[in-house]
């Protein structure tokens, strides 16, 4: 497949590549990028040619709409090796639709499939060395993309880039999480800009989430704007609760972001029976369930850290510590994924797809 699409993208390869200086055991999340990038502009209407070259800073006019007024959006992917030491990615067309929504809700072009799957596609075939096999290893991939036409005025840029660069990471481990159920914050609004993976949502909350840390709580459960009494996502992630055994998830919308972990997990619970309700739970019922025992698992789901376990909450400066159990959804929900991804399982949804 990618040879079809590199013919149409220009390729200048790095000189040497940086790949025997990273220690892959030990690496952070995020840091470290491989030696090639891929880029591609948008401007007079049309996008131009793309071109992977090397990882490198560029330069941007200190007017450039992005830094004035925030256009700016991004996915999260990951690709896989498994045994044979082929590469695999996981369900790109939902991330490449999705950059597309963010794309139209901040007034930016959409991307082509040709540049973002086929660019994507030959970006990761040159990097191919950079995605280590062995489970927990994956090359975290960003897509983005930036308003990079001057001028203060405050409308819509002409122009803009689209990028992809890629980051080696090991399995995201976080620790123990302690979550806050936000009483007056919002991460989103109706008719807001939340179900879309633009920047500005994530300013917005590293505020809130500063206030959180300094209690001594890793994220927030953001409620709903109106009402705060509405549970809707953990952090950046989507968030699954477990009420006895029954799975309990907010439908997404305009204030949840439609996560490709969460949807998976919903596919894979429900094929092994177990019990999946898509429903708003109200912090009410939390509390009462936590108060009466039945509830047994709060868990975030998002493609960096899969699924995220969550150890207690805080509300209204009353803490609730979750039981620990044996045989926990997140755990089995995150390996039989996992397995998928790194294709040591069947892949009965057809959602992975070789590189
Ligand atoms: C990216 C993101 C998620 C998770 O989406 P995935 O596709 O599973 O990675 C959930 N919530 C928010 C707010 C996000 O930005």
């Amino acid at each position: 497949m990618s040879s079809i699409f590199s013919n149409e993208i220009d390729i200048v390869k790095a000189p040497t590549s940086k790949i025997n200086t990273v220690d892959f055991e030990n690496i952070t999340f995020g840091n470290v990028f491989t030696d090639h990038m891929l880029l591609c502009d948008y401007k007079e209407g049309t996008w131009q040619k793309p071109i992977i070259k090397p990882y490198e800073p560029f330069m941007i006019d200190p007017s450039a709409k992005v830094f004035h007024y925030g256009q700016a959006i991004f996915e999260g992917m990951k690709a896989y090796k498994d045994e044979n030491e082929d590469v695999w990615m996981f369900r790109p067309d939902e991330n490449f639709n999705r950059f597309n929504h963010s794309a139209t809700r901040l007034a930016m072009p959409e991307v082509p499939e040709e540049i973002f799957i086929g660019g994507l596609k030959t970006i990761l075939d040159l990097e191919r060395d950079w995605v280590k096999k062995g489970k927990g290893n994956t090359l975290y991939i960003r897509p983005f993309m930036i308003a990079i036409g001057s001028g203060v005025i405050a409308q819509p840029s002409t122009q803009y880039r689209f990028m992809i660069i890629l980051s080696p990471a090991r399995s995201y481990y976080s620790g123990e999480v302690k979550v806050i159920i936000a009483e007056h914050y919002s991460r989103a609004a109706n008719g807001g800009i939340g179900a879309a993976k633009a920047a500005g949502n994530y300013s917005a909350q590293f505020y809130p989430t500063k206030l959180a840390n300094e209690k001594g709580f890793q994220q927030i459960i953001w409620t709903d704007d109106a009402t705060h009494t509405k549970l809707e996502e953990a952090g950046t992630m989507n968030v699954f609760f477990r009420i006895n055994d029954t799975l309990y998830t907010a439908p997404t919308g305009e204030r949840i972001l439609d996560g490709v972990t969460r949807k998976s997990l919903i596919d894979i619970a429900k094929r092994d029976g177990i019990n999946v309700e898509i429903r708003s739970v109200l912090v009410a019922e939390l509390i009462e369930a936590a108060k009466n025992g039945s509830l047994k698992e709060i868990f975030g789901a998002g493609t960096a850290a899969v699924v995220n376990p969550i150890v207690g909450f805080s509300y209204q400066d009353n803490y609730y510590e979750l039981p620990k159990i044996d045989d926990s959804f997140a755990l089995q929900l995150k390996e039989k994924l996992t397995n998928i991804q790194y294709k040591l399982a069947e892949d009965t949804f057809g959602w992975t797809e070789k590189v």
